[in-house]
């Protein structure tokens, strides 16, 4: 059984100072592979080594809504190519979409109209470069929904959705997958939990956003990628199917959209 966390930060030296290699064995001892998202372009950079040194890890590049402000897509766009003179010369893929990028007006630590300008150059660079998408979207479906349709042809993932229904509709009318974590697993909100409960097997990935979103039953904890398993066992409970049926569909749906 293989399970991917397609959302994580386990590359990075800010939340995993000293862990890091830890969490790692963890979770291949376990069998996940996983996908290392970029927050900035420090963080990109780190994902990008650390996927490159780590035998089942993928990177994930871009800048968060939180980080629109203070940081360059220029330099992602390097890292971008920089991966495409490389798979030219038959290196395996490490660079495997862009992210985490989106609008986020719930914390508001970017001008809103800064947040949408770097999202739109990220969308852009999404279409040039043909990767899929790790979206983080908060409180700003409103704007969001306009911008993504200026690009039809991107295929993505709204990481951490914890949304209405109204939105999930409107994500799956798109083709947007939805990535479901530790959430799940502690919300008290009832509409959530029949949301995730009735959410069909074929449009969810699996992730953890570890450090972040510890999931029951090891609140109080630091996240870790392993942890993914227990996010399955969740889906399978609440579906009422196998543990395996939920890896299997849950990785064909997160290799089909990043090609992996
Ligand atoms: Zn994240």
């Amino acid at each position: 059984m293989i399970l991917i966390d397609t959302h994580c930060h386990v590359h990075d030296s800010e939340f995993y100072p000293d862990n890091k290699e830890h969490a790692y064995r963890q979770a291949r001892d376990a069998g996940v592979v996983m996908i290392c998202v970029g927050t900035d372009v420090r963080s990109s950079i780190e994902a990008v080594e650390f996927a490159r040194t780590h035998e089942g890890c993928y990177a994930i590049v871009g800048i968060h809504p939180h980080e629109a402000k203070d940081s360059d897509v220029a330099e992602i766009r390097e890292l971008l190519q920089h991966e495409q003179r490389r798979t030219q010369n038959r290196d395996p893929r490490t660079i495997i979409g862009i992210g985490e990028i989106g609008l986020d007006y719930f914390y508001d630590h970017s001008p809103q109209d800064i947040q949408q300008q770097v999202l739109r150059q990220q969308l852009q660079l999404a279409v040039e470069f043909a990767l899929p998408v790790s979206f983080h979207i908060r409180e700003a479906f409103v704007d969001f929904w306009p911008i993504f349709d200026e690009f039809p042809d991107v295929k993505g993932v709204m990481h951490s959705f914890t949304d209405t229904r109204a939105n999930l509709k409107q994500a799956m009318k798109r083709g947007l997958l939805v990535g479901i974590n530790g959430i799940s697993t502690f919300t008290k909100d009832e509409s959530q939990q029949t949301m995730f409960r009735d959410l069909p097997l074929q449009h969810i990935l699996l992730e953890t956003d570890a450090p972040f979103l510890t999931p029951k039953p090891f609140r109080g904890k630091m996240n870790v990628p392993a942890y993914v398993a227990v996010i399955a066992e969740h889906q399978a409970a609440l579906k009422g199917i196998t543990k395996e049926e939920v890896a299997r569909v849950t990785t064909a749906n997160a290799q089909e959209l990043f090609g992996i």
